[in-house]
């Protein structure tokens, strides 16, 4: 079947992705200035040739909080702001992996081992490092789940060592596009940032990278983010709105919420689709308090397949049972290749309790990941 919206530039865009041609910014560009209503229904479509009509769910640990060196202008964790968050040492391994059990629960298939921290350093802090290693062994030992891991910058030594470990995914998040980062960041660059996605790669880990949106970006930025991430390659692109955190930069710069509405977030995921469309786009941190309940289905309706679950690192998410139905209102099912768990358990258990400890446990925010 020949998929058409009538319209032209969309039209065109989608027959050369099913031939398996890249679009490249130029396309990008096009494409996000075209209504958005074809780009969903197109973005659809093209998730529904190249996925398996799942949505995959990952979750994530702060494993070591706050008092970051670094300064990225959305973090609560930057030791350069006064967030007022808690902070503390690496966890206890075990304590990482009731976690992930916890996660493996709750419909996960993929879990993040996260630190605040530039990069965690076997030179530097061997303890620290040895601690690491042991939380990703237990991980992968004792769970269904795939290990993730988000540890900041990383040596070539040290990405060997993770992938022989068993780290089967690295998460190193650009942010947005190389010509913004500056307005974010001061004490790293865009560059380090793809340099270590690079060293990931190379030894063997399938990447997990991808942005923020709503940080007073363009559209044009938006694109280029996503053109960026073509050419590093990367097997999940997570998508964060900004959920901003007084004390941070962001936050007072833009008056406390995010600079971007419904229309542009799921424009900006169906775009991403088209232009990553073997990758799980997965929206991750800032989807509940930037999309209202009854909007919170439409990215997964415009080429979402992805979604992070639980809390995040320093704020509140919502419970795996409201996320599974999100799911399912897009008409999709939740993904359940690594960790065979019962959806229909998940939804009744945490309806029963709404409270459900997620926050000592599937601690998960991608705005403050590495
Ligand atoms: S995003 Fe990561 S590197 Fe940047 S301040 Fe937060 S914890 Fe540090």
């Amino acid at each position: 079947m020949v998929y058409e919206t009538g319209n032209r530039t969309i039209d065109d865009a989608v027959r050369r992705v099913l031939d398996g041609e890249r679009l490249d910014r130029r396309d990008g560009l096009a494409l996000i200035a075209q209504p958005v209503e074809d780009l969903a229904a197109a973005a659809d479509y093209v998730r529904s040739q190249f996925g398996d009509g799942t949505v995959d769910a990952c979750s994530i640990v702060n494993a070591k909080a706050g008092n970051c060196a670094e300064d990225c202008g959305f973090c609560a964790q930057s030791a350069h702001f006064d967030t007022g968050i808690d902070d503390y040492g690496f966890l206890d391994p075990e304590e990482i992996l009731e976690a992930a059990k916890r996660a493996e629960r709750d419909g996960a298939q993929r879990f993040g081992i996260v630190v605040a921290e530039k990069g965690v350093s076997k030179e530097q802090r061997p303890d620290e490092w040895d601690d690491v290693v042991r939380a990703i062994r237990l991980v992968r030992d004792e769970t269904d789940v795939e290990v993730d891991a988000s540890l900041g910058i990383l040596t070539e030594e040290e990405a060997e060592i993770l992938a022989d470990e068993g780290l089967n995914h690295y998460n190193h998040n650009v942010e947005t596009s190389p010509n913004y980062f500056p307005e974010i960041v001061d004490t790293h660059s865009f560059e380090d940032r793809v340099h270590t996605l690079e060293v990931a790669r190379e030894a063997g880990m399938d990447l997990c990278a991808g942005v923020i949106l709503g940080m007073g970006e363009s559209p044009t930025d938006r694109v280029d983010a996503a053109v960026a991430l073509q050419d590093v390659g990367v097997s999940s692109l997570p998508v964060n709105i900004l959920n901003p955190v007084a004390g941070t930069p962001l936050a007072e710069d833009l008056g406390g919420s995010a600079d971007i509405t419904t229309e542009e977030i799921v424009e900006t995921i169906a775009v991403y689709r088209l232009l990553h469309p073997e990758a799980r786009v997965r929206l991750t941190g800032g989807r509940e308090v930037n999309l209202d309940a009854d909007e919170q289905h439409l990215p997964f309706e415009a080429g979402a397949d992805g979604m992070l679950t639980g809390d995040y690192l320093t704020t509140e998410g919502q419970s795996p049972g409201d996320d599974i139905e999100i799911v399912e209102r897009a008409g999709l099912e939740p993904n359940t290749e690594a960790n065979d768990f019962d959806p229909e358990a998940v939804k009744e258990r945490t309806a029963d309790d709404a409270a459900v400890d997620t926050a000592a446990g599937t601690a998960t925010e991608v705005q403050t990941d590495d």
